[in-house]
């Protein structure tokens, strides 16, 4: 069958950027999802519609439709005495933050530059283009109770 709304696909995929280097992929186990629940990034998804089992396929996807341009506002410079009780700051280190909206948010440490810190609130692949190789494993029908709680059940999914 082929890949539509409501289908539980199964795929094995990798993920790389712009210069070819690897992002992630799927493990032994390929990837399950649900089609059209948002589970993926739009780009991606769209790109799948359609495929049958066995096809492979070679999806670029611009920032528009995966994780967003990089947003500056969320870049900010800060000084060290804001991060109070954390003994050393690192690049890489995650803390959660509250936006203008009171909206929590991750934002990680992008520099560190003596008493001035960056901090980037912005999803880690944004603003990059990503290229997917994509093989499709298995496309069956998901059942009521698959759609109903909004994930796959079974071999690879949640088993309860
Ligand atoms: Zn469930």
């Amino acid at each position: 069958m082929n890949i539509k709304e409501k289908c539980v696909v199964s795929m094995h995929y990798k993920l790389t950027d712009e210069t070819g280097q690897l992002i992630d992929a799927s493990e032994d186990q390929p990837l399950l999802y649900i089609h059209g629940t948002n589970s993926l990034i739009p780009g991606l998804e769209k790109q799948l519609d359609g495929k049958v089992k066995g096809d492979q396929i070679i999806a670029k996807v611009a920032p528009e439709e995966g994780y967003g341009p990089v947003m500056p506002q969320l870049i900010q410079n800060l000084p060290l005495s804001t991060f109070q009780g954390v003994e050393k700051i690192e690049v890489g280190m995650e803390f959660e933050a509250s936006n203008d909206n009171n909206e929590k948010m991750i934002v990680r440490v992008d520099a560190v530059d003596g008493e001035e810190i960056t901090i980037n609130g912005n999803h880690p692949l944004a603003g990059k283009t990503l290229n997917f190789d994509v093989n499709i494993v298995d496309v069956r029908e998901a059942s009521e109770e698959e759609l109903s709680h909004g994930h796959v059940h079974g071999a690879g999914g949640h088993q309860h």
